[in-house]
């Protein structure tokens, strides 16, 4: 497929800060016919219940991912993943401020345009509502999914009664709507000022969750086995989201409801590059809030977890 490959824009040949506003340089398309992968933008914060500012997170992503090369940035592990992977930037989707549930329907249906071209999305939110409209599309074509879940929260709270959607509902909403199966779904990072009882019902609900301390004593090693034998170990569908403040603020300050005590940035790269590649139908990072960030250290990190997601991709190819 040689002739049908899509590269980025050669890094040398311009200056990698210019040219178009797209994630690592890779070509800005919307024809789903020649592409194995869709970056797509979801400009929305308006289920966010503290701080917002993730609809600015596709922009700082795609302006921080400037800095990627197109290969592996680890002298022994350099990748080409763009030989591989046609990857195309789609573009943002559109979201309607203050009209959460026609916003959901829209995402909805264009991302079933995305994932019935067989296309792999890789969502860049958004606040953690974003995950919801990417479930329910890839649920239509793979069934019931597997979902290794980052983050600081478990997202599992039961919205008020008539008021479903915040940003902290999304996974329970999945699980009611039949698009997960908690029981071979794992959480990773989960801590903060979060009642026990609501970790309680998640694991009851069939999660296998591992709160920050249980993260940092089973490692990074653990973990991945953790992941293998839960989420990927029938072979099923795995979706994979990563909230972004799993990561320590110490490391990912711009995000609108930081926790204290979490992962390394190095662990969270690690535990992406571990990621079950074969089975894994959809990505998203969610939650980064550029006004809140330093030096641009957060989008950073995004920008690399999003690459090193596309080197997992590519190695099951
Ligand atoms: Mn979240
Ligand atoms: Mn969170």
């Amino acid at each position: 497929m040689s002739g049908d490959r899509l590269l980025p824009d050669e890094w040398q040949r311009g200056p990698r800060y210019g040219g178009a506003y797209t994630f690592a340089r890779c070509p800005a398309s919307r024809d789903l016919s020649r592409a194995d992968v869709a970056i797509v933008g979801v400009p929305m914060d308006m289920a966010v219940l503290y701080r917002a500012g993730a609809r600015f997170g596709p922009r700082g992503i795609r302006d921080a991912s400037g800095q990627l090369r197109p290969h592996g940035w680890e002298p022994d592990e350099i990748e080409a993943p763009f030989d591989k992977l046609r990857v195309v930037d789609y573009g943002d989707l559109d979201v309607f401020p203050g009209y959460i549930e026609q916003t959901m329907d829209h995402l909805t249906s264009e991302f079933k345009r995305i994932v019935r071209a067989g296309v792999i999305p890789v969502v860049l939110g958004g606040d953690h509502g974003t995950s919801l409209p990417v479930l329910r599309a890839l649920a239509e074509r793979h069934g019931k999914m597997s979902l290794v879940h980052f983050d600081a929260h478990p997202d599992f709270w039961p919205g008020p009664p008539g008021r479903p959607y915040h940003h902290g509902t999304s996974f329970r909403i999945a699980t009611e709507e039949g698009l997960i199966d908690p029981a071979a779904s794992v959480q990773i990072g989960i801590r903060g000022s979060l009642s026990a009882s609501l970790i309680e019902e998640a694991r009851v609900a069939g999660f296998h969750l591992l709160t920050a301390s249980e993260f940092a004593a089973r490692g990074v090693t653990g973990t991945l086995e953790d992941i293998s034998r839960i989420a990927s170990a029938g072979g099923g569908p795995v979706y994979v989201s990563l909230d972004i403040d799993c990561v320590d603020p110490a490391y990912a300050p711009g995000t609108g409801t930081p926790e204290v005590a979490g992962l390394t940035s190095r662990e969270i790269v690690e535990l992406v590059r571990g990621l079950p590649a074969a089975s894994v139908v959809g990505f998203d990072i969610v939650e980064v809030a550029p006004a809140y960030d330093q030096a641009e250290i957060t989008a950073l990190l995004a920008a690399n977890l999003v690459y090193e997601f596309l080197l997992v991709l590519a190695a099951a190819r």
